[in-house]
């Protein structure tokens, strides 16, 4: 338990414990940084120093006629004080270089220690490598928790870090069987060991040397602290020495490796062990040291060489030097696992050879090895070296892909992408012995989120949709989700009724009016398909195909040269000349590399107003190549075209990031307009944004407003400009001019 919260830290050096330990009489006050790590330093039920280094200073102040002052302070707050000169002595210091630039130590170290893994008694931990899966707790930000992680990473370890404030939290968390283990220094681990279960591992790890730390420069409690320590050091009875006895009766059993208990089996026999082992404590202490260090040396040694062995044999395909079945599964379940803590998207995604068996007994197994090295070796070259990849089984290879989209359209466009993508590279021909050969791919797809857990369920659903694929006559994609499946054949659908409606001229705009006090200024174009003796199709379904499909291309500058025209038209008339255009801009539009260019010959083509022109751009568009974009909008705008931001406040623009684009316009999305009366967060959301326009100097128009109340509300909080079905749905440009009465 800490014995000052951080909270109090403020109050920390008025909080001076006076400890007298003669009268204050020709007695040098020293203060010492006194913090809660028992058995090396506590406070003790009298409001005493003790521990280890309590003691050893409270003898060597009776010595010196020192009248030690405890300054109680967590950790990391002692080092400060110790710095800033207001403590005189902190115990329990590793010397380290970068220390010893702040402060001063003394020669002889006071204490040997070293960190330890101590697992709970029903968890069989004697290795590094029995870590895996385990849940271990380490102390946040500790050497403990740095050397562990990267020793996990080393040798592709899945450890379940709990992460603890405190070695006592940590105790805790395995009594409550929320822990397997924890890593701490040697004396905390032994000192705590019966009452927790705990035993030590021969997991050993930085020993180091304990000492008093002064404020830099000043040496003179040091070289007292120092004269002492080599006095006592070599006496078997010295104060010292009967200190270290003290504190090491309980932890001696820790110290001692718990296969030696086990080999001698005779609790008598220890018991004199012990006594021997208390007698011949400093020896004890140097030679545990070096057999720690030779200890440390053989084990990494065997480690080292176990490394190579474990990864090959037991997580590496010895062909393809993939990752074989057993590591993907441990890294799948360790996503579901960490799932569960931050909830994303994913998918499974199954790749089998077609017709490998044929190809191998044709061509012959060498053949066929050589086939699955090279497409492995092109699978990995193209995937991102953060995709968990497998070789699965014979011709079976398997990834995942992780932080898919949230919205299941963005996802499907996200995983198709990827997939014509390693379609278009593994059916290119390969060259195997100047042999060419062709492979096609049927391919099994299944979604996962934080509600699946179960790893082998996701598998056996990606081998069902292979399975469907196969069956479907190969060189297919399936996904295991039904819903998906015929979503994802829906957009195959209209990607394909797509290109028919570019050449059969099928796309239309539809015009929907925005007010500005009581006014019609302007009105968005909204795109419309018009499929020959069907329904009209919504630009939300087709538009994210479109941008998938590139189709936004052609679909845009469609689009685009018709809201020209209709600009051209516009300036004929006094009643509608003055009317601003808006036009919705895809990302994949503005990031063309042409885009500039088209406008401008557009504008020459059609001589259409650029100043009446608006583009409505959404915030994802200004997350990607920031510089570019700003440029390309800078460029746009010195044509006279304006700039909106569409749907703001979805998305997830900084605020900073606004303010570095030229828009003119932002546009409160339609969904905080509609919620502002029934939900107190989208009402600060509209008021904010609205706030937001007008330091900005910007213009705010609401959209999707669709009843009095919110016109009301909108306007009271400062909105000017509106649109939504309270004032006009969209309409074909004949039914705009009529309700706007705009006609001539
Ligand atoms: P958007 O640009 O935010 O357009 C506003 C959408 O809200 C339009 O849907 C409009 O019909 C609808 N809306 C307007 N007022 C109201 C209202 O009061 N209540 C409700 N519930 N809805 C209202 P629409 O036409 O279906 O367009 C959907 C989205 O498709 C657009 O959202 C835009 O992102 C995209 N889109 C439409 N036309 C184009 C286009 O020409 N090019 C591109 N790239 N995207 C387009
Ligand atoms: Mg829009
Ligand atoms: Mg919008």
């Amino acid at each position: 338990m800490p014995l000052l919260s951080r909270s109090l830290n403020g109050l920390l050096t008025c909080a001076l414990l006076l400890m007298s330990v003669h009268s204050l009489a020709n007695h040098q006050v020293v203060s010492i940084g006194v913090y809660h790590n028992p058995p090396k330093i506590l406070i003790n039920a009298e409001g005493e120093v003790s521990g280890f280094f309590g003691d050893l200073i409270k003898e060597i102040a009776d010595r010196e006629n020192w009248n030690l002052q405890l300054v109680l302070c967590e950790w990391d707050e002692c080092l400060t004080l110790l710095k800033d000169g207001k403590i005189d002595l902190m115990p329990d210091v590793a010397k380290t270089s970068a220390r010893e630039e702040s402060m001063s130590f003394h020669q002889q170290p006071a204490l040997h220690s070293w960190s330890q893994v101590f697992a709970h008694k029903n968890t069989s931990i004697s290795s590094v490598l029995d870590l895996n899966q385990k849940r271990v707790a380490v102390l946040d930000g500790s050497v403990q928790q740095s050397f562990l992680t990267q020793l996990a990473k080393e040798f592709e370890l899945t450890i379940d870090w709990q992460i603890i404030k405190g070695f006592q939290q940590g105790l805790e968390l395995i009594d409550a069987g929320q822990a397997d283990a924890l890593a701490t220094n040697n004396l905390f681990g032994g000192f705590h060991a019966n009452q927790y279960n705990l035993e030590p591992t021969a997991i050993i790890f930085q020993p180091a040397q304990l000492y008093f730390a002064s404020p830099l420069g000043s040496t003179e409690h040091l070289e007292r602290v120092d004269f002492w320590i080599s006095q006592w050091m070599d006496k078997t009875d010295s104060p010292y020495q009967q200190i270290l006895q003290g504190w090491q009766t309980q932890t001696t059993v820790f110290v001692i490796p718990t296969a030696f208990w086990l080999a001698s089996g005779l609790v008598t026999l220890l018991l004199a062990l012990s006594l021997i082992f208390l007698k011949r404590m400093k020896r004890e202490v140097h030679s545990t040291r070096d057999e720690l260090q030779r200890n440390d040396e053989k084990l990494s040694d065997i480690l080292t060489s176990q490394k190579q062995e474990v990864h090959q044999l037991s997580f590496y395909d010895y062909l393809t030097q993939l990752p074989n079945r057993r590591l993907f599964m441990d890294r799948l379940q360790t996503l579901l696992v960490n799932l569960k803590k931050e909830p994303a998207n994913g998918a499974l995604i199954l790749i089998d050879i077609d017709n490998f068996r044929s190809l191998n007994d044709t061509l012959g197994h060498q053949m066929g090895d050589l086939l699955l090295t090279e497409f492995s070796k092109r699978l990995y070259e193209y995937l991102d070296s953060n995709v968990n990849l497998s070789r699965f089984g014979g011709d079976e290879f398997m990834l995942i892909l992780e932080d898919l989209s949230l919205n299941t359209h963005d996802l499907l466009t996200e995983v198709e992408k990827i997939i014509d993508q390693l379609r278009f590279a593994l059916e290119e021909p390969f060259h195997l012995n100047q042999q060419e050969v062709l492979t096609s791919l049927s391919i099994g797809v299944v979604l996962f989120s934080e509600k699946n857990h179960d790893a082998n369920e996701l598998i056996q659903h990606a081998e069902l949709a292979v399975f469907d694929a196969k069956k479907a006559g190969r060189q297919q994609v399936r996904f295991f989700d039904k819903e998906m499946q015929q979503q994802a054949e829906h957009r195959t659908q209209i990607e394909f009724g797509l290109r028919q409606a570019l050449k059969s001229d099928e796309l239309l705009l539809f015009y929907q009016a925005q007010y500005t006090d009581s006014q019609v200024t302007g009105a968005e174009a909204l795109v419309r398909w018009q499929p020959l003796g069907k329904p009209l199709v919504s630009p939300a379904e087709f538009i994210p195909v479109a941008e998938a499909s590139g189709l936004i291309l052609p679909i845009g500058q469609r689009i685009l040269k018709q809201a020209c025209e209709q600009l051209v038209a516009w300036s004929a008339n006094p009643k509608t000349a003055h009317l601003v255009l808006a036009v919705n801009i895809s990302a994949v539009q503005i990031h063309d590399k042409d885009f500039i260019d088209q406008v401008i010959l557009l504008l020459k083509e059609t001589g259409a107003p650029a100043d009446r022109l608006e583009f409505e751009l959404t915030e994802s568009m200004l997350i990607d190549n920031v510089e570019e974009t700003i440029v390309k909008i800078n460029k746009i705008k010195e044509l006279g075209i304006r700039f909106s931001l569409d749907d703001f406040g979805t998305g997830y623009s900084s605020l900073s990031m606004i303010t570095r684009f030229p828009l003119d316009t932002l546009k409160v999305d339609q969904s905080f307009v509609s919620d502002m009366h029934k939900d107190i967060r989208a009402f600060n959301v509209v008021k904010t944004v609205i706030e937001l326009g007008r330091s900005l100097n910007l213009n705010v128009i609401a959209e999707g407003v669709e009843t009095e109340q919110q016109h009301r509300s909108l306007e009271e909080l400062g909105c000017k400009h509106f649109q939504g079905y309270l004032f006009a749905k969209p309409c074909p440009i004949e039914q705009f001019m009529l309700e706007q009465n705009l006609g001539h």
